[in-house]
């Protein structure tokens, strides 16, 4: 059987030469390739018709994490803490992720990619956690590997069926969230102070979105089977 090809969307940044780039972290390219696809990248600097021969030829989209979505999407409150703000990503994600919704394409979204998939639908975000939601976690940790808070799984959820269980333990590199939620998104995982942590969008094919990175988290086998009920909706 032929393995599924899998679009993973990129950051733009410059080299230390200066020059630019496209690119992914390796955690996200390994992750899909444990699962059984064939990682793409989907560079941001397409124009549109190429983009979309592109888009046509894989058979899921992986919207990775990243820098904060810009305000004007989606009516946020501006805050210095705004950071890599990218409009050719911008443009290019949100396009497509109205593309895999209209298409039933299996998309799975992580992070940056759960705010694109929220902000995308008609929903908004907090535009820096700490001065705008009541707290006492700590959502913007430094590192990937450290488990930061626990994640509740609604246990009427796919998610729940994939995950196989309801209560997760996760890290949390986010300094925006899910502030009004898309009307079309159910909402499924929260974090102890109530934060979203998990959406997904009833009646597709496969359209899941997390807060947290599970990419560096495969050494739980209950984040591999994320990647592989992502991966086997693909193939399909
Ligand atoms: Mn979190």
């Amino acid at each position: 059987m032929t393995k599924p090809l899998i679009g993973i969307t990129t950051f733009n940044r410059n080299n230390d030469y200066g020059r630019p780039m496209s690119g992914v972290q390796h955690t996200y390219i390994r992750a899909v390739v444990q699962a059984g696809g064939i990682p793409i990248l989907i560079p941001s600097i397409l124009e549109e018709e190429d983009r979309n021969d592109l888009y046509a030829r894989v058979q899921g989209v992986l919207f990775s994490g990243g820098g904060d979505i810009s305000i004007k999407y989606f009516q946020g409150e501006d805050h210095p803490k705004i950071a890599e703000v990218d409009d050719s990503r911008d443009i290019t994600e949100l396009t497509l992720l109205k593309k895999t919704v209209e298409d039933g394409k299996p998309f799975l979204a992580i992070c940056r990619g759960v705010q694109v998939m929220n902000v995308a639908l008609g929903g908004t975000l907090y535009t820096h956690i700490p001065d705008q939601f009541n707290t006492t976690l700590e959502h913007s940790q430094d590192e990937f590997t450290t488990i930061a808070h626990p994640v509740n799984i609604d246990e009427d959820s796919r998610l729940a069926e994939i995950f196989g269980e309801t209560l997760l333990n996760v890290n949390s590199l986010h300094h925006q969230g899910l502030k009004d939620v898309a009307s079309s998104l159910k909402v499924v995982g929260h974090a102890p102070d109530g934060m979203i942590e998990a959406v997904e969008l009833p009646d597709h094919p496969y359209a899941m979105g997390v807060q947290w990175h599970p990419e560096w988290l495969t050494d739980q086998p209950v984040m591999r089977r994320l990647f592989k009920s992502f991966v086997d909706a693909s193939q399909k």
